[in-house]
């Protein structure tokens, strides 16, 4: 047997990871092609890779490494518990410490009446247990035909069959025969590729008001719940117009419809507040969390949950779902420590009035480039949506995500991890992220802008 490891040459390990390795969301063929990228260690917000490349990783692994990379109580923290008690699971009316700790910590920090959590190994799964749970919760309530959950185009809420369902993400759905039935979709509230001339007020309050039409076209005493990330992440940094929020607790509200905020990457502080319904003054009835709750060291993900859902949920028997892996004890041990240091070093401060503001004006600055329609930032998640003509918030005369790709090959090639969707370009760095670092990412970003214009004036695709 060989022994792979970080001294081998990068050739042999990206023919080695094409020989036996599937890569989520890839095209294996081209990847075959060019080769992975092989990253090796990491430090901060910065990764080497197996070239030596020193990377700034303006992403922060997926949306996931809040507190940055290299932490040591992190593995203190999972070292100990694995000593202690590896694993036990908490079927059976069995509990831990670690599980029962991280409960109290999260019913705690959560807003309002989310007490209680149920535990699950990431963001897919939790909206799985989302699914589940809201019907019981209205069969327990003695309506079971409120069923049908509404989510919304271009969202993510996983990949699961149940999370993939729930999204609303075409190119998932054409593969596998999704969604599951009983979920529904309306708008999403992207101003700048759909609000055409309406204001962005005016747009937000249009979206919201399609959920209404929605429950009325299903009718009230079908629709269990509406699923929505409070900024939509994987679908390129959509940040909502001011008045889209508060209509839809709105119609939730008036309506009997439970409303689940998919905090997956919003929560644990990259809006600014520890999580994404803080920042829009919502009041959920579950959310989903999971990426920084760990901040990505080790797999873990929950559903945190009213008052009332729980309990009507708790008085109604046994519910019939669970995982192995639901509050492992490791997972929780590491996730405590992480969200101690987030506390202890006021990473959300960091977000909301440290770094952040300093962040968010050079990140606008860069609409005065002349391929950025717009630059977007709420928090640390931005946007930048690049067209050939800014007045128009045209597209460009080729495919979709063209652009985007060489920019983003542009902005690996110079060292930096932007990601494109389409043609937007987004960021959602590390929460330690500091005021030089952003000086770092803004220079680099400038230059894959510049060498993406000068690729594409080349190419004849910037018209
Ligand atoms: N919900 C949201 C909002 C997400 O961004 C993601 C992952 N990008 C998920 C759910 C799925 O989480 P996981 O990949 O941990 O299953």
């Amino acid at each position: 047997m060989t022994s792979i490891t970080n001294h081998m040459p990068t050739a042999e390990l990206q023919a080695l990871d094409a020989a036996h390795h599937m890569h989520p969301f890839t095209d294996g063929a081209a990847l075959a092609r060019k080769g992975a990228r092989i990253i090796t260690r990491a430090e901060g917000v910065t990764l080497t890779d197996s070239e030596g490349q020193q990377i700034l990783d303006a992403m922060a692994g997926l949306w996931c490494v809040n507190v940055g990379y290299g932490r040591d109580s992190l593995a203190e923290a999972a070292a100990r518990q694995i000593r202690e008690l590896p694993y036990y699971n908490t079927f059976f009316q069995t509990s831990h410490v670690p599980a029962i700790a991280l409960a109290e910590k999260l019913a705690g920090m959560a807003p309002g009446d989310l007490n209680h959590v149920f535990y699950a190994s990431g963001g897919s799964d939790a909206n799985d247990t989302n699914i589940r749970l809201v019907r019981h919760y209205w069969a327990a309530k003695g309506k079971p035909e409120k069923k049908v959950i509404i989510s919304r185009h271009n969202a993510y809420h996983g990949s699961t069959m149940g999370g993939a369902s729930l999204g609303g993400m075409k190119g998932m759905h054409a593969q596998g025969g999704l969604p599951i039935p009983d979920i529904a979709h309306i708008g999403q509230p992207h101003w700048y590729a759909e609000g055409g001339d309406m204001t962005p007020g005016e747009f937000g309050l249009a979206c919201a008001r399609e959920l209404e039409a929605k429950i009325a076209e299903l009718g009230e005493g079908r629709v269990a719940a509406f699923i929505a990330e409070p900024i939509q992440g994987a679908g390129g940094v959509i940040i909502p117009p001011a008045t889209y929020w508060p209509e839809i607790q709105r119609i939730c509200d008036a309506h009997e419809i439970l409303l689940i905020a998919d905090e997956v990457i919003c929560g644990f502080g990259r809006t600014g507040a520890m999580f994404g319904s803080q920042t829009y003054a919502i009041h959920p009835d579950i959310m989903t969390v999971a990426k920084g709750l760990s901040s990505g060291y080790i797999p873990i993900g929950a559903s945190i949950v009213s008052d009332e859902v729980a309990n009507t949920v708790a008085a109604a028997g046994e519910f019939t779902h669970g995982y192995t892996y639901s509050g492992h004890p490791v997972a929780c041990a590491v996730a405590l420590e992480n969200l101690r240091i987030i506390e202890d070093e006021n990473l959300v401060d960091n977000v909301a009035n440290g770094t952040g503001p300093y962040l968010r004006e050079k990140w606008e600055q860069l609409a005065d480039h002349p391929l950025v329609g717009d630059a977007q930032i709420a928090g640390f998640m931005g946007a930048l949506a690049l067209t050939p003509d800014k007045s128009a918030r045209a597209p460009f005369a080729a495919d979709t995500g063209t652009v985007g790709l060489i920019c983003r090959n542009h902005s690996f090639g110079g060292n930096l991890i932007m990601r494109h969707v389409g043609d937007r370009m987004i960021i959602a760095p590390p929460l330690i992220l500091s005021k030089p670092d952003v000086d770092v990412l803004i220079g680099r970003a400038v230059r894959a802008l510049d060498l993406t214009l000068a690729e594409i004036r080349e190419k004849g695709l910037y018209r």
